[in-house]
């Protein structure tokens, strides 16, 4: 077995199933065309769902593909796992053999099978497989290359694949394990595939799809039954070029590499911040350069915590100031060969990634010490009186204090922290009956309206037109301002008004009918 480049794995598995009839069809986008239920493409059938499913014509009956699929939100999100394993990705690139009515079982296997052991010259003995436990016909064709004791039936959990999303082709799947041997195992005595210890790495999953899932849960023989396949290119990278993790391999060095120059750490003495910000500045360059943008929900959520999350591994590698906007033109440079579009995106993905990083770091700035010198005493979980300190009195957003809590390993009581919520409305519900005398103090202009800008910026500069006090608060009014009032139930922006003189902590917004 040769050590392989992964840029030569890709064109040698795309060259194979060409030579096979197959049509190389190119990578679709991470935001999928037409599937509502999908957050991200998370694999490599996503584009060709529909052809399964219905009777629309085939352009072709059997395709090969390199896909990028992005797992970081939804149910199939892998965001926890990244740090601590060295075979999990939000950001992947799955190559895959498609037949849609065409060939089966049997040349799937045979094809599978000749790739792997002729031409990326893995020994037969470092193989295993597993199928679903009820789906002889696969057993029975997997005997042909491999010992009877090496074919081990699994159940639906792990070999019975799909849908993608909620509804859709689904079937029994076969997969195929690289052995790295005892000596890397738990060494139990029924240490097999599916074994949680690090000895056996599922690399290719060969599903066949024949059902249909129905909205329902009924599972329909699908219109056209086919082939569909997976394999991590991260994964058969490290077994190729014989590294300890997928990160050890030629798709992660370089930017590992690059976070080591900017940062002067080790990532042998940092791996878990290392992996974690090498993993997300791939996911982050892809998402946008499909065209998602930072925000509070969907898909630009994910994007926004990915950077978060990447931004406060840097902070434990004292990167203080934005980082990750550099690293980007490292992922485009590996990958722009097979993605043409990074490079036209350029631009714009460091745009992106910049202001970001600025406007997280900022809000964190403060937050992160408070929230360290708050929880540190708390154990395992953070109760809700605490968490409401953290919101009310210093103003840490609540996403933040859910990555906060994340990063220093807490859990918190959000049931609790609604209870202090509501009773702080009912408050404030209780003062405003009461209604509070305010005292001008400047008052430089009279204006009719201020100006709600909050639904294009949260940053704005504006003109402090008139201050007046009550119980030591004072109330500022603006021709303009980003923060939303207390309004239908909703309670009023908080925030931070400053100039270069002053800082003021907004602690709540009222408007005056
Ligand atoms: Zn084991």
């Amino acid at each position: 077995m040769k050590n392989m480049e992964s840029k030569r794995i890709r064109e040698e598995y795309l060259k194979f199933f060409e030579n096979k009839e197959h049509k190389i069809v190119k990578s679709s986008s991470l935001i999928p065309f037409d599937d509502p239920t999908l957050l991200f493409t998370n694999a490599g059938m996503v584009q060709f769902k529909k052809f399964w499913a219905t009777d629309v014509p085939l352009p072709y009956t059997r395709a090969v593909s390199c896909q990028k699929c992005l797992r970081a939100g939804g149910k199939d999100s892998d965001l926890e796992k990244i740090g601590d394993s060295g075979k999990h990705h939000t950001f992947f690139e799955m190559l895959g053999n498609f037949s849609f009515g065409d060939y089966f079982k049997k040349e799937a296997i045979e094809w599978a099978y000749e790739f792997v052991v002729e031409k990326l010259k893995i020994k037969e003995e470092n193989l295993w497989v597993s199928y679903y436990k009820e789906d002889l016909e696969t057993k029975k064709i997997w005997m042909k290359f491999i010992p009877e004791k090496k074919i081990i039936p699994l159940g639906e959990k792990d070999n019975f694949w799909g849908p993608a999303g909620d509804t859709g082709p689904c079937g029994p799947c076969t997969e195929i394990y690289f052995d790295f041997g005892e000596e890397k195992g738990c060494k139990k005595e029924d240490c097999k595939p599916g074994c949680d210890c690090e000895r056996f790495l599922e690399f290719w999953n060969l599903v066949f799809p024949q059902y249909d899932k129905q909205k329902d849960g009924r599972l329909l023989p699908l219109k056209r039954r086919g082939v569909d396949t997976g394999m991590g290119l991260e994964r058969i990278s490290r077994i190729l070029q014989k590294v300890e993790t997928n990160y050890d391999t030629d798709l992660f060095i370089p930017i590992i590499k690059k976070i080591e120059e900017i940062s002067n750490f080790s990532y042998e003495e940092n791996k878990k911040n290392f992996r974690i910000i090498s993993d997300h500045i791939r996911g982050i360059v892809f998402a946008i350069s499909d065209g998602v943008i930072p925000s509070n929900e969907g898909r630009g959520y994910v994007l926004r915590r990915l950077i978060r999350r990447a931004s406060l591994s840097g902070l434990d590698l004292n990167l203080k100031e934005p980082f990750l906007y550099k690293l980007s033109n490292i992922v485009i440079d590996l990958m722009k060969d097979v993605y043409t579009e990074l490079s036209q995106n350029k631009e714009i993905i460091e745009k992106v990634i910049y202001e970001e990083e600025e406007r997280f770091l900022y809000l964190i700035s403060s937050s992160r010490k408070i929230f360290f010198d708050i929880v540190k005493k708390e154990k395992e979980a953070i109760d809700g009186e605490t968490v409401f300190k953290l919101y009310d009195t210093y103003g840490i957003p609540k996403d933040l204090i859910e990555e906060l809590a994340l990063k220093f390993n807490k859990k918190i009581d959000w049931n609790q922290f609604e209870i202090f919520m509501e009773r702080q409305k009912e408050m404030s519900r209780a003062k405003s009956k009461m209604g509070i005398k305010l005292n001008p103090i400047l008052i430089s202009e009279k204006i009719l309206e201020t100006e709600f800008v909050g639904y294009e910026k949260i940053f704005v500069i504006g003109k402090l037109v008139s201050i007046y006090s009550c119980d030591n608060l004072y109330y500022l009014v603006f021709d303009k301002t980003p923060f939303y009032p207390e309004k239908g139930g909703q309670i009023g922006d908080r925030g931070i008004i400053s100039n270069d003189k002053f800082k003021f902590k907004v602690l709540d917004t009222q408007i005056d009918e």
